[in-house]
């Protein structure tokens, strides 16, 4: 027999480090940080196993980490999946999903209004090697779905950034299986608490682990779950070769932060509810972007909401006398952590109008995206309410 190692074997399936059959010596309560580059091999044989998949271990840090395959393993549970990825951002996700699969000459299909880095890795990446990008109104169902024959995958997010429009996720899911079409979402809006795309036929999730998963503002990680066939060619095509692999103190940090996940999540959705629902009650707001104010196929997938949502002051407001008399709420971009902030769209859309996906499908400059972080519903609403009396104009008064 002569067995040759194979590149997928390389990164085989490793067993958790902790668990049900590998339990810690000390009975650790928290895992261990395994802060390691290599691992090291008693015998000639023992290396060849594992470079020929007999057995399972890690080799390279690279690769695979017993702290970060905790993290793998802890996504996969939560959304459902056969197996996930870390990655060192949630782009770092995107981009290694979405170019495991896509070929030049490729189509791929998606949704105005996406995650304003991920259009720009379409447009500046994506395109250079000649894969056509269709943006579709993701709302409108039926053109996404007459969208999809041809194409090599969807990528969805919904709700979408900026503006939290929803998408039909089971009947996108549906259409894309029927033409053999890759389907993959980005789910850190609702976390896998409030939305299992896998369970509606979605094949791949995404997350920027940075937002809610991690929830602290203390760290920058992606992850991707899905089919083991999936997870397997992301790992053969692109995972080892990108480099961009988490960090095991960082895969620690989100495993530590994700325990918190539910009583964080219970708060985003209600605080957000309440203080959507008086802002939309203003006379200062023309309207709120919230998922809960619609009544699109999109929101029947959803179990609750995330605190990020975003609202148009009317011309009365002026925007920058209203960002800067805020208190209590801060001025900063990113999002799913303690501290409520603001982002105003007008501000964002003087970045790089060339690949700005807020000004190329419209935004209004009078948005602006309010994260509801822990804080009180009725402290932010005081806050809310006395930035509108500082900064609506004369006029009005
Ligand atoms: C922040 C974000 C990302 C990117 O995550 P990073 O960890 O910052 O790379 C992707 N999708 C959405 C919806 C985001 O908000």
């Amino acid at each position: 027999m002569n067995e040759r190692p194979s590149l997928d074997r390389l990164y085989p399936p490793m067993p958790a480090a902790i668990g049900a059959d590998h339990r810690d010596p000390f009975a650790a309560a928290v895992p261990p940080i395994y802060q390691t580059s290599l691992f090291l091999f008693d015998s000639y044989a023992e290396l060849e196993d594992v470079f020929a998949g007999r057995s399972a271990k890690p080799i390279y840090s690279r690769g695979d980490n017993p702290t970060v395959r905790l993290l793998e393993q802890k996504i996969a549970e939560m959304e459902g999946a056969e197996a996930a990825r870390a990655f060192s951002s949630g782009m770092g996700a995107i981009a290694a999903t979405v170019l495991a699969f896509v070929r030049p000459g490729d189509r791929i299909v998606t949704v105005r209004h996406v995650y304003s880095d991920a259009f720009r890795f379409f447009e500046k990446v994506l395109k250079r090697f000649g894969i056509l990008v269709d943006y579709i109104d993701g709302t409108d169902t039926e053109r996404m779905i007459a969208a999809i024959p041809g194409a090599r995958l969807v990528y969805l997010e919904s709700p979408t950034s900026m503006v939290f429009r929803l998408q039909n996720l089971p009947a996108i899911a549906q259409a894309a299986r029927e033409h053999d079409v890759l389907t993959i979402v980005d789910n850190s809006w609702a976390t896998p608490l409030f939305q299992r795309p896998l369970d509606l036929g979605i094949d791949i999730v995404i997350h920027a682990a940075s937002k809610y998963l991690g929830g602290q503002s203390d760290t920058v990680a992606g992850l991707v779950a899905g089919s083991r066939d999936h997870i397997a060619t992301i790992n053969r095509e692109i995972y080892p070769y990108t480099g961009a692999k988490l960090s095991p103190f960082e895969a620690w940090l989100v495993l530590r932060n994700i325990e918190t996940l539910p009583l964080r999540m219970q708060h985003h959705h209600e605080a957000g509810l309440e203080v959507a629902r008086w802002l939309a009650a203003q006379d200062q707001v023309d309207r709120v972007m919230h998922p809960a104010f619609t009544d699109h196929p999109g929101a029947r997938t959803l179990r609750g909401y995330g605190g990020i949502f975003s609202f148009e002051v009317s011309k009365a407001v002026d925007i920058v006398a209203f960002v800067d008399a805020l208190r209590l709420i801060r001025i900063g971009v990113s999002w799913g952590g303690p501290e409520s902030l603001v982002v105003p769209a007008k501000a964002a859309l003087s970045i790089s109008p060339e690949t700005n996906v807020f000004a190329r499908f419209n935004v209004s400059d009078r948005t602006i995206r309010l994260n509801v972080g822990l804080n009180k519903a009725k402290d932010l609403i005081a806050d809310l309410n006395q930035a509108f009396v500082a900064a609506s104009r004369p006029l009005h008064r």
